[in-house]
């Protein structure tokens, strides 16, 4: 009686695993959809004091190292600059 009890058991332990590791894998993209969109409010977390935060972690404005690229419009550091004349980066060129 034990014994053919206990076989059902092991299996069902193999199953869930299984789910575990694609479930896994689509709660990431699912936190990387929403890091694009709306990060602000996803910071927003139950129980935490978040009110000093947007003093320390501000927008920090286009430095004079860099450079602000005219076809993808990243602003990238001076040494990844592969056209001075056209401000075109070394991903764009
Ligand atoms: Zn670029």
């Amino acid at each position: 009686m034990a014994t053919d009890y206990d076989r059902p058991r092991v299996e069902s332990k193999d199953e869930s695993l299984d789910i575990l590791g694609p479930g896994r894998n689509s709660a990431q993209a699912a936190v990387a959809d929403v890091e694009e969109s709306d990060t602000a409010e996803s910071f927003e977390l139950p129980g935490a004091d978040l009110s000093g935060e947007e003093l320390t972690v501000r927008v920090v404005p286009r430095q004079a190292d860099e450079f602000t690229c005219t076809r993808c419009f990243l602003v990238q550091h001076r040494n990844r600059l592969a056209d001075s004349a056209e401000s075109i980066c070394m991903d764009c060129a």
